[in-house]
């Protein structure tokens, strides 16, 4: 099932998610709801929060990506950065704020810890592609959007882009949730 996503100016993208205790059939289901939802949307990373659901579960691809195509999916469940390494730009995009891009500066590498798809407790490495990916989504899980990391001068930029956002004029080529922009709108 294609689950719509929540964009900028709901009120459950800026809430901290609370931790899985567990794995049951209504988890599993929604785990592969959001595969389907990142991938119809042509996204590389999909917070449980983007699609309504405030837990700290994150789904990520990035095979999709011209010099990734081995990387296999990932779930992560209730992620615990434990430490982090260096720093580096990159321009990042969200499904949640469509059609905005903007550089941000994050740790380059870290080390994380995490429950995968069985619950399983996993420690792992990563860098590139993937830590920026991860990073990312994790954010989301604590209410932070990658714009909220942008320097002020490149976020004064993308304001107009953002008010429109809110004002709900936004097209998407996915389906979005719009009952909350008709309410913030009256
Ligand atoms: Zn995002």
């Amino acid at each position: 099932m294609i689950l719509p996503i929540n964009i900028y100016s709901d009120d459950i993208l800026r809430k901290k998610a609370k931790p899985l205790k567990s794995i049951d059939s209504g988890v599993e289901e929604l785990i592969g709801f959001m595969f389907e939802s990142m991938r119809n949307a042509s996204g590389i990373g999909l917070a449980a929060p983007q699609v309504g659901h405030s837990v700290r579960l994150v789904v990520l691809d990035i095979s999709c990506l011209t010099h990734y195509p081995d990387e296999k999916p990932m779930v992560v469940i209730n992620p615990h950065i434990l430490a982090v390494r260096g720093y580096n730009d990159m321009e990042e995009g969200c499904l949640s704020l469509p059609g905005i891009h903007g550089d941000v500066e994050r740790p380059a590498a870290l080390t994380l810890k995490y429950r995968n798809e069985n619950f399983e407790e996993m420690t792992g490495e990563f860098s590139g592609m993937l830590a920026r990916v991860l990073q990312h989504e994790i954010d989301h899980l604590n209410g932070t959007l990658f714009v909220d990391r942008m320097e002020k001068r490149d976020r004064r930029k993308i304001q107009k882009e953002l008010d429109a956002l809110v004002s709900g004029t936004v097209q998407t080529q996915y389906p979005i949730v719009r009952e909350s922009l008709t309410v913030l709108q009256s």
